[in-house]
């Protein structure tokens, strides 16, 4: 059913007491590809994210990374420790990164990187630690092994942020709005990492207001509003002829 999707989310609801966040959600990503989600605040695209990464989960609908599905009911469910294993399993094929960076302060940028691979796999320390310094490398930040976030930039935090992603050599990437807490001079170099992990063929969903990035590095936009998808189609279709009037006006906004 899902092979041919890293991500395959269907029919996913989510509501936090009386607010229905999520309301019928369907989204596919293919192995290699990039999406890019837009959709006003509060229309439920960090809750899509934090569900597919398993931080928080479904009412009801199906949910799969790397090709195994997961099956949400509301209550009366004996399945609640498979799924939990399952979970665990999901969990690191994903790497997440986050508006705010969330480094851990009292580590150094190769401590934050080797964190996950040392704990939740187990990994060696010689050899986690090799590949810290060759993603460190890889983000242009070979020479801030031992910095703390305090003494980055939020650019270079955020690029650590996405070296320490990549740590667990994930199948798919998940931002969620990965340059909006930075100053605008900052932006480009992170939007540059994204860009050179969307040539290498990283499959990764991105959360984004920029819309030239989208432009040029999606191969599926998705607008949503209101807890559903409106609209998705390659960049030069939603993007320069949306049919959904509410498209139309969020783009209108943006531009
Ligand atoms: P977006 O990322 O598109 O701005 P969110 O997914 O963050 O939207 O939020 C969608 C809606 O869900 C908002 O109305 C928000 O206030 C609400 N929401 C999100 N998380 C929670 C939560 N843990 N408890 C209650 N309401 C929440
Ligand atoms: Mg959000």
């Amino acid at each position: 059913m899902s092979e041919d999707f890293e991500v395959d989310v269907r029919g996913v609801h989510k509501a936090f007491g009386t607010l229905t966040v999520l309301d019928g959600v369907d989204l596919q990503v293919r192995t290699g590809e990039v999406t890019v989600v837009l959709g006003p605040s509060g229309s439920g695209k960090s809750t899509l994210l934090r569900l597919i990464n398993h931080l928080d989960r479904a009412d009801r609908g199906f949910i799969s990374v790397g090709g195994e599905l997961m099956g949400y009911r509301r209550s009366g469910d004996r399945l609640h420790e498979l799924r939990e294993r399952e979970i665990l399993k999901q969990r690191t094929k994903i790497g997440f990164v986050f508006q705010n960076f969330n480094l851990f302060g009292h580590l150094t940028a190769l401590e934050n990187i080797v964190e996950a691979p040392l704990s939740a796999q187990r990994r060696s320390r010689a050899e986690a630690t090799a590949h810290a310094r060759e993603l460190l490398a890889q983000v242009g930040l070979a020479d801030k092994v031992d910095a703390y976030p305090r003494q980055l930039s939020g650019g270079q935090q955020q690029r650590v942020a996405i070296a320490r992603a990549l740590a667990v050599r994930p199948e798919v990437l998940l931002f969620d709005e990965p340059t909006s807490a930075l100053d605008p001079e900052l932006v480009g170099e992170v939007l540059d990492v994204i860009k050179q992990l969307a040539r290498d063929g990283t499959t990764m969903i991105v959360v984004t207001h920029e819309i030239g990035f989208a432009r040029e590095v999606a191969d599926t936009v998705v607008f949503m509003d209101a807890g559903r998808v409106v609209e998705q189609g390659p960049p030069a279709q939603l993007l320069d002829a949306p049919e959904h009037p509410r498209t139309k006006a969020f783009l209108h906004k943006v531009l």
